[in-house]
């Protein structure tokens, strides 16, 4: 399994998820809209969901009905894509969670 990333973190990407996932399984890039997480890396260990400000993030399989969509966006996100690279465009990405320092 893994957890996804839904609709409330669209255009916010506070980030405070990235900062507690144990296993850096947290991405976005500076010109992506939300945050999503790398199904073949997340361990399910839910440290991620309660720490979002805007109840974002839930278990796949707890998904709310109206935003099961996000599970294939959040699939699909990671399809070709090279993780290395990704991991640098993540931190290079703005994040809520910084600016407020
Ligand atoms: Fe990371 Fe755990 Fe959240 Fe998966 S459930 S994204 S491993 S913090």
């Amino acid at each position: 399994m893994t957890y996804i990333i839904t609709e409330p973190c669209v255009n916010v990407k506070d980030g405070a998820c990235i900062d507690v996932c144990p296993v850096d399984c947290i991405y976005t890039t500076p010109d992506t809209n939300q945050m999503f997480i790398a199904p073949d890396e997340c361990i399910d260990c839910a440290a991620c969901e309660p720490v979002c400000p805007v109840a974002a993030i839930f278990a796949e399989d707890q998904t709310p009905a109206n935003m099961k969509q996000y599970v294939p966006l959040n699939y699909n996100f990671f399809k070709g894509k090279d993780m290395n690279e990704l991991k640098e465009l993540t931190r290079a990405a703005p994040r809520k969670v910084n600016e407020a320092h």
